[in-house]
């Protein structure tokens, strides 16, 4: 399979390939990427608590609520968003991935955390537009610039500094800091010096709706949760603290001064901006600007500028200023948090990622939207509802990070990967929906005033009890589908074969469809492989629906029907739930806008059409899905055939290959065995022609020695031939299994002291020394002449390639080979060797040695035929190297 998909790399478009664009969204980050200082990180990460937000929530809550309880809500909710923050942001600066791959391997499983991937999405946008609105406000304020084009302006001049990621998001927060506190700050010395009382304003301040400054639990609970609805602000703060440097001795003081104050440090800034705003809304009602002003952050600072400029325009300009660039600041980052948060949503929704700064800029129209549509009504009452949702959220991973791991009941390691991760996994995925929908049954009112007002504290306690609860009856066994088994926890880079480019280790996988490693996002984007490297568990609540349908039904639907239903039942759940919700907040919240009265009288009305509506449509997209699960179906056994035809030939492409390549070697052979030949056989035969030719010439003139040379010669020629024919005629009947073998009881070391005999002469001549070692009276069943003829032919060749004055060492044992007791014969020479990867082929006919080929004669054939007589007694034959740089060669012989 891997062959086939090898070839459809997957292309990333230049924006997504570009990591100083990317960022290494949707990944691991690796420490080379991560060049920055801690300090100049911590920097960017708090350059975004600049926003005004927090002044505003703290002057809302002041004048709705009175002092002490808006007081001690920033306080309380600013110590829980604290505590909350330090596991949060330890783990995603330690393992470098933001809160969204946390939150995968926090206790939500792969696609688990989709849904919080959109809510902190929306969390994104919606701050952006609040953000955006209050600098709309500012240059409204200042050149009278309409309030539409207000917010297309403050919308695009971020584009082009989140395009290229925490590069320049780092750069602005560094030079824009130093002013930025400057004018949040100075204000505050002049207000202190001319108008002391100010501060006792503040602290006696009563509340429209509590019509007391005094500490009320039931208002306190109501200011809480408002305050508390910051606590996702988190998610924005390790967007940066995940390109964090690796900690190590020299960098530890930073590193943890850098992750505490820019982590679970934001809220201290963030607290005390929200007194701030308490305290400047209670300066605009005290010198009479009214409550309306009280609450928009540019009339506050203004009044507050009133105190350092005598010229009122001055003081104008200035607070027109400080809001630019405490709004730029922070809708630079809730841009690029909603970047990375699109880019999570969509890559695992649709498999497809066109780059994170489409996404970016996705973020930034739906916020112009908004803001264009002025629905900050309904977006106040949206986020008040989702906030709900995010506390849940938060404490399910707080909890899973601060109490599972330390308990052991959610593994050490941190996993982000699909390929390693289950789809859902309950521990987070069932707490937080749990959570979220009792806190927001509660927050609707449902179960009276107290648990209305403390809704987030309902689904705080839930997520923190769950989390562990969950983790611990199903022991754990969701965190991890499959054990990483390829990767070290490293940043060595490896190659994706998807992709073409290298990652990190820690952000590899081994893809068992592609057969190779993956990274990530190759990963992450892969639609064909359906999963198959890991065990399923998705789609367990409608299997266990579809059950329960054939259970009441008792088998009388038609098969596959009761499937249909509950996976009807569960897409009418989700829309219809989204459909109840809308409902609830035009029905709540929007009554200024229209005639609520119309609205709950008609609201059941319009609410039934559109649920049957609701219901033509789910079925639909169950029978629409149903047809494009058979076709995909198909289609894959399709693939798997033709994935087999290809494999099938590419096997015969193969043998075909081996087939030419032997057919090549065998010609090869032939042509040097005819070159070999016609040189044996020419070579004698000259011999033979030129001295009988010499003799027939002189044969009355030559004396009779010469005579006798002559003959001599033509002796020794005709023998050579002889050899030679009887060669080819040995191999032709042993190949044609014509040879009969002789076999009678031997002794092996006679026939060898008969061989070595016959080479005597050839011995003296090259003064070489024998050794032998060898088991007398050893008696052994074997043809002795074509025995005797492979001891010749292997004596002969150790002579022949071995220098004279060197040894040959020859030895004669009995041994176990494969469990049968053999006579094994071993003869060593200090000659030329063979070189390893033709040892076995010099067994083969007409094949010789490179090292010998040249001039050394022979024809190529003994070792064949040799072969073929051991083999004849099932015996084997080898060559093997010497330890001198020479050959030795052995065959051994079954004894029974
Ligand atoms: P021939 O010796 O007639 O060429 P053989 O079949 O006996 O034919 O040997 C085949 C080849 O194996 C030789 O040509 C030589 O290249 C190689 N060979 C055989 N024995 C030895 C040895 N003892 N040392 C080095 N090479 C050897």
């Amino acid at each position: 399979m891997k062959d086939i998909i090898e070839k459809e790399r997957r292309i990333y478009n230049q924006w997504v390939a570009n990591e100083t664009l990317e960022d290494y969204a949707l990944r691991y980050s690796p420490s080379k990427y991560r060049a920055w200082s801690s300090l100049l990180l911590a920097n960017t990460a708090l350059g975004g608590i600049s926003f005004l937000a927090l002044e505003a929530i703290g002057a809302v809550l002041l004048i709705t609520y009175g002092f002490s309880n808006a007081f001690w809500a920033i306080i309380l909710a600013s110590i829980i968003i604290f505590i909350a923050g330090i596991p949060i942001s330890y783990y995603c600066a330690r393992y470098n991935i933001d809160i969204d791959l946390l939150t995968r391997s926090a206790g939500f499983g792969y696609v688990g955390s989709t849904i919080t991937s959109l809510i902190y999405a929306s969390f994104c946008f919606i701050f952006f537009a609040l953000e955006a609105a209050i600098m709309a406000q500012a240059l409204d304020l200042y050149f009278n610039l309409p309030l539409a084009w207000g917010y297309l302006l403050c919308s695009i001049i971020i584009i082009p500094i989140v395009f290229y990621g925490v590069t320049v998001i780092n750069k602005i927060h560094l030079w824009t800091q130093p002013f930025w506190l400057i004018l949040m700050l100075l204000p505050f010395y002049f207000v202190f010096s001319h108008e002391p009382e100010a501060v006792g304003y503040l602290i006696d301040f009563k509340g429209i709706v509590t019509n007391s400054n005094e500490f009320d639990i039931y208002y306190f609970g109501i200011a809480t949760g408002i305050s508390f609805s910051l606590i996702a602000q988190i998610g924005e703060q390790v967007d940066y603290l995940r390109l964090m440097p690796d900690k190590d001795k020299s960098n530890q003081f930073s590193w943890w001064f850098s992750l505490i104050s820019a982590g679970p440090g934001w809220i201290v800034l963030g607290g005390f901006k929200q007194l701030l705003g308490a305290f400047l809304a209670a300066l605009v009602i005290f010198t009479g600007l009214g409550i309306e002003n009280a609450k928009e952050p540019v009339q506050m600072y203004l009044a507050a500028y009133n105190y350092v400029f005598t010229e009122p325009e001055t003081a104008l300009l200035v607070s027109t200023i400080f809001v630019i660039i405490s709004q730029i600041k922070i809708n630079v980052t809730n841009a690029y948090a909603g970047s990375l948060a699109w880019s999570n949503f969509f890559s695992r929704s649709t498999h497809s990622h066109p780059g994170r700064v489409v996404w970016m800029v996705f973020n930034i129209a739906i916020a112009l939207l908004l803001m264009e549509f002025g629905v900050f009504e309904v977006l106040h009452k949206v986020l008040g509802f989702y906030s709900n949702v995010a506390v849940a959220w938060i404490f399910a991973v707080f909890a899973d990070l601060a109490i599972n791991k330390p308990l052991k009941l959610s593994p050490p390691i941190v996993e982000f990967k699909r390929a390693h991760l289950y789809d859902y996994n309950p521990v987070g995925f069932i707490s937080m929906q749990i959570a979220s929908v009792i806190s927001i049954l509660a927050f609707i009112g449902l179960f009276g005033d107290y648990a209305q007002a403390y809704s987030w504290l309902i689904a705080m306690l839930l997520s923190l009890v769950l989390s562990p609860f969950i983790a611990y009856v199903t022991k754990g066994k969701y965190y991890i589908a499959r054990k990483n088994t390829h990767f070290r926890d490293s940043d060595q880079q490896v190659m994706c074969e998807v992709c073409d480019i290298h990652y990190a280790e820690n952000d590899m996988a081994y893809c068992s469809f592609h057969d190779s490693p993956i990274c990530s996002l190759c990963c992450t984007l892969e639609s064909n492989c359906h999963d198959q490297c890991k065990p399923q568990e998705s789609h367990v609540t409608r299997k266990k629906l579809t059950n329960a349908i054939n259970w009441l039904f008792a088998g009388f639907l038609p098969e596959n029907m009761a499937a249909r239903i509950a996976h009807l039942f569960i897409i009418l759940f989700y829309i219809l739930s989204l459909v109840a919700v809308t409902f609830w907040f035009v029905g709540s919240g929007l009554g200024s806008t229209i005639s609520s009265d119309l609205f709950i009288q008609k609201q059941y009305v319009l609410f039934s059409i559109i649920s049957v509506l609701v219901c033509i449509g789910a079925w639909w997209l169950v029978l629409a899905h149903e047809s494009r699960l058979l076709a995909e179906n198909e289609l894959s056994e399709h693939n798997k055939e033709l994935i087999k035809e290809i494999a099938d030939r590419k096997k015969i492409e193969g043998k075909l290959r081996l087939a030419k390549k032997e057919a090549e070697a065998a010609n090869q052979a032939k042509g040097m065995f005819l070159a070999n030949m016609s040189h044996e056989l020419r070579t004698p035969m000259h011999g033979i022609l030129s001295f009988s030719h010499l003799g027939l010439k002189n044969i009355d003139k030559e004396n009779k020695e010469k005579n006798l040379k002559y003959f001599d010669r033509i002796n020794i020629s005709g023998k050579r031939l002889l050899i030679l024919l009887n060669d080819l005629l040995d191999l032709s009947k042993l190949e044609s299994g014509m040879m009969e073998l002789g076999k009678e009881e031997c002794d092996l070391a006679k026939v060898l002291e008969a061989c070595l005999a016959e080479q005597e002469s050839r011995i003296q001549e090259q003064k070489m020394l024998i050794k032998i070692d060898t088991l007398k009276n050893r008696l052994v069943f074997f043809d002795k002449v074509r025995i005797g003829q492979v001891i010749t032919n292997l004596l002969s060749n150790a002579i022949k390639f071995t220098p004279s004055g060197k040894s040959i060492y020859i030895s004669v044992n009995e041994e176990t080979r494969n469990n049968v007791s053999s006579i094994c014969f071993s003869i060593e020479d200090e000659g030329v060797g063979i070189p390893d990867e033709e040892l076995e082929h010099v067994f083969d006919k007409f094949i010789q040695s490179s090292k010998t080929r040249s001039g050394a004669g022979g024809t190529g054939l003994g070792l064949a035929i040799s072969q073929e007589i051991i083999h004849l007694h099932h015996g084997e034959i080898w060559a093997e190297h010497s330890p001198s740089g020479g050959s030795i060669f052995k065959f051994v012989l079954p004894i029974q």
